[in-house]
């Protein structure tokens, strides 16, 4: 497997599921990394781990992709050996409710599309003109099958990552001449936090959401961002679909 000692990597949502994974797997390529989430303990001990077992430098940095003031103040306030972040996987996202959608909330909705559309761009437009300045840089979006095909009582969540699918192509038209990849990973059912975050902490039902198949893991996705992020330079892998074996 490739060596990416020395490239600085941002994952966004690295406190749990999907987006700690991708923190570990860079780090045993000895990527250095910048980790961040809300949850900053999380994170911390996550940096703690990686640091003693990769002998990589962690940054870790807490930091709510929905709010543009702070999503900027924390790329400006970076130290400036991180400001040149050569792969932002955009991975913070999240569900709320699973109603038809003329009984859904409107904060869950806002949360949503806060998060996951405006989030991914926010921190986007903050660290790519970087890569555009260095005519390098690699963009890897965490879509989803929601993103493919709707499902019932999916509607503002597939509604996202619809727009995920979209901004992934539309970023890539806007920047391949600049020398810069873009790649969206779009998986099936993953069993991380995301069910529990959905049903608001009700873990009975969070369960109930892999019955009758078993579940991608978080390291499964992860191996798909490592094998994008890993392609020789000349190769873009503009989209990986993955999903469980039993998932229609
Ligand atoms: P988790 O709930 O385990 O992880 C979500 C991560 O996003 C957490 O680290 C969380 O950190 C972070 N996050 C949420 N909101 C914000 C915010 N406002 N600002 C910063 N970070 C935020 O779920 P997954 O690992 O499953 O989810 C990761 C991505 O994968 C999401 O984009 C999700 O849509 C996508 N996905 C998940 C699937 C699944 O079945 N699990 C299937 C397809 C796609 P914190 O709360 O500490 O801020």
């Amino acid at each position: 497997m490739q060596n990416l000692e020395g490239k600085i990597v941002l994952i966004t949502g690295a406190s749990s599921g999907i987006g700690q994974s991708c923190a570990i797997k860079f780090a045993e390529l000895n990527a250095n990394l910048i980790i961040t989430a809300r949850r900053k303990d999380r994170i911390e001990n996550l940096a703690d781990v990686l640091f003693k077992r990769n002998k990589i430098k962690v940054l870790p940095v807490k930091l709510d992709v929905r709010n543009f003031e702070d999503v900027k103040k924390f790329y400006e306030t970076l130290p400036s050996e991180w400001k040149k972040i050569d792969i932002l996987v955009n991975n913070a996202g999240l569900a709320r409710g699973f109603d038809k959608f003329y009984d859904g909330k409107i904060e869950d909705w806002n949360e949503m599309i806060d998060t996951n559309i405006k989030g991914l761009l926010y921190v986007s437009k903050v660290v790519v003109p970087q890569m555009v300045e260095r005519e390098t840089g690699h963009i890897i979006n965490i879509g989803s099958t929601a993103g493919h095909e709707p499902y019932p009582m999916g509607n503002v969540y597939v509604a996202t990552k619809f727009a995920v699918k979209a901004l992934s192509q539309s970023f890539r038209l806007d920047v391949l001449e600049k020398g810069i990849k873009v790649t969206s990973i779009d998986p099936g059912m993953v069993q991380t936090e995301f069910s529990k975050v959905r049903f608001r902490g009700d873990e009975d039902r969070a369960s109930k959401v892999y019955d009758g198949l078993q579940p991608l893991t978080p390291d499964d996705v992860a191996d798909a961002v490592i094998f994008a992020a890993t392609r020789p330079k000349h190769v873009n892998i503009n989209q990986i679909i993955l999903t469980p074996l039993a998932q229609a």
